[in-house]
């Protein structure tokens, strides 16, 4: 690949032709070992390396915004996940092993193998299922022959080696609170964050067993085993945002992903456009409102502009510093979701909203009327918290910076 060809696919990728622009010379598969959750217990040069978010809660909890319930419930959230998908963390990923209870080959009903004998058809109820589990939108991609967006190693450095029929990737969508969402950077923001993990957990092990049971093998997982936004760019699901996150065309970045791999055939979807990446090149505001500043407001770059391991180069992308984001999550006290709540496309479903997605889609020369607008009528300014706890009308309350 020469720059010729990067200059088409950086044109391509920001006038939605192309989901994403890849230098496959530069690229190659990520270690999930360099994620920041990983990073944070083996890297010493991490900033933040050995700190837990949760270390200053004594000092804050009588803060405003913070509180006795926030912390219980907050931690409570997550429990599901952390029980649940701790235990997928456990997967062997070659063949077969019926000695795991999350890799077998045999029908466990005692009934024969499931024949998929209309792919499209067991699709559909495959996506039905996934709603029914709890997602608010499901897809499938396949899983292309170098497994670009499959994990090279898992949290603890052990390779990954997925099963070649492993071909198909099912990605679900979990939504979250968007009114618990305003209240980032504090704790009802986080409750909603740990509940749609967990619900992910959730639906991923559902799914994943329902497979088994048909006689598959099946994988599932939240975080783990791959890249869930490029993934769910792949399942159709939506475009990468400046912020790194998915923008779905109808809940925005209210969304959390669940992931299962299999060897079940199913009809894969295909990627979608609908003017977010040029919105984001005018819009900024998730890099605006970002604490920590780990959100470039530049043109997307093929290297990250941050010197951390936690980027991969020979995407062109906005890239985020997610040393300096996690590093603001633990003088927090919880996680951050601000760069969620502003995003434009972050909004309950409503006919103006989808009127001016329409014109986002069709018309991108408007786009700008949008940003102003989307400033003027006060949208994702953050809620206080307090009133959340206090007021079942505290939709309609005074909103705070
Ligand atoms: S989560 Fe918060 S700190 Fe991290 S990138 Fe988003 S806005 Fe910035
Ligand atoms: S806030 Fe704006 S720039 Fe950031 S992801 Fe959302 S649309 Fe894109």
């Amino acid at each position: 690949m020469d720059s010729n060809d990067r200059e088409r696919l950086k044109r391509d990728f920001v006038n939605g032709r192309i989901p994403f622009a890849l230098d496959k010379r530069v690229y190659h598969p990520f270690s999930e070992r360099d994620v920041i959750f990983s990073r944070v217990w083996w890297d010493k040069s991490f900033l933040a390396f050995g700190r837990r978010i949760s270390e200053r809660e004594i000092e804050m909890v009588d803060r405003k915004g913070y509180s006795r319930i926030g912390y219980a419930a907050s931690s409570a959230s997550w429990m599901v996940h952390n029980n649940l998908a701790r235990e997928f963390q456990r997967v062997k990923t070659g063949n077969s092993s019926v000695a795991n209870p999350y890799v077998q080959d045999q029908a466990s009903s005692g009934l024969p193998k499931y024949e998929s004998v209309d792919v499209n058809l067991t699709t559909d109820r495959i996506k039905r299922l996934g709603q029914i589990f709890g997602a608010c939108d499901v897809g499938v991609a396949t899983i292309d022959a170098e497994e670009h967006f499959v994990y090279s190693h898992n949290r603890r450095g052990e390779r990954i080696n997925l099963s070649k029929r492993m071909k198909y990737v099912i990605v679900m969508l979990i939504q979250m609170d968007y009114y618990a969402l305003l209240t980032s950077p504090r704790l009802p923001a986080s409750i909603t964050v740990g509940n749609a993990y967990s619900r992910a957990a959730f639906a991923s092990g559902c799914m994943a067993e329902t497979i088994r049971n048909l006689g598959y093998q099946a994988i599932p997982s939240v975080n783990s085993m791959g890249l869930s936004v490029p993934l769910a760019v792949l399942a159709g699901l939506g475009e990468f945002g400046r912020n790194g996150l998915l923008i779905h065309p109808k809940f925005g970045q209210a969304i959390r992903i669940a992931k299962v791999f299999t060897d079940l055939p199913l009809t894969p979807d295909s990627p979608i456009t609908f003017g977010a990446v040029n919105f984001c090149r005018l819009c900024k505001k998730c890099a605006k409102f970002c604490p920590s500043r780990s959100i470039s407001d530049g043109e997307p770059t093929w290297e990250s502009p941050w010197d951390t391991p936690s980027n991969n180069n020979g995407v062109y992308k906005w890239y985020v510093n997610a040393d300096t984001c996690y590093d603001f999550w633990i003088r927090n006290s919880t996680d951050c979701s601000n760069c969620i709540r502003v995003c434009p496309f972050t909004k309950p479903p409503g006919l103006l909203h989808d009127v001016v997605r329409f014109f986002i889609r069709n018309f991108p020369i408007l786009n700008r009327i949008w940003i102003k607008l989307d400033y003027l009528m006060g949208y994702g300014k953050s809620k206080e918290a307090d009133k959340f706890w206090t007021s079942e009308t505290y939709l309609n309350e005074k909103v705070t910076r």
